[in-house]
């Protein structure tokens, strides 16, 4: 495992609309676990493949002691909102508040290459959205209100 660079805001492959990983290989699980390695160590609860510069459907996260590893994922059921603050490892020390499903039921495969089914509510389903949307081109920036910075870190 490796640890990977994490990109930044202003980098545009984050505005890209990743593709739909075609085969599950040793390459796509190398990037999965570097993926991890690099979320801890950023100490992130959700790492999205864009993230690492790769522009493929696939992400992790690591809510509590559950770890999800997704590769395209489709959500397939949301429900309610909830507005909590968040933030991402792209965009250190900014935060701001976002309305996310309250729960949010979401369907991919596991690097085995099996159909996995999740459901989230409170933090896990915000952060699978988040992740989600990493996929999409989308920054939570792009929903978010009164963004602002907290610290100066990594900066
Ligand atoms: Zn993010």
């Amino acid at each position: 495992m490796a640890l990977r660079n994490i990109v930044l805001e202003n980098d545009g492959i984050l505005r890209k609309k990743a593709r739909e990983v075609s085969e599950i290989n040793d390459k796509i699980c190398m990037i999965l676990d570097d993926m991890l390695e690099t979320m801890i160590e950023k100490n992130g609860v959700g790492i999205a493949a864009p993230q690492v510069g790769i522009l493929k459907r696939m992400f992790i996260v690591k809510v509590e002691d559950q770890l999800i590893e997704l590769i395209n994922p489709e959500i397939i059921e949301i429900e309610g909102i909830q507005l909590e603050e968040e933030g991402c490892l792209s965009i250190p020390g900014f935060y701001g508040t976002v309305e996310r499903p309250a729960y949010i039921k979401i369907r991919g495969l596991n690097r085995n290459g099996e159909e996995v089914t999740y459901e989230g509510t409170d933090i896990l389903a915000i952060v699978l959205n988040h992740e989600y949307d990493h996929l999409d081109g989308i920054l939570f920036t792009d929903k978010a209100s009164n963004v602002r910075e907290i610290s100066q870190d990594d900066r």
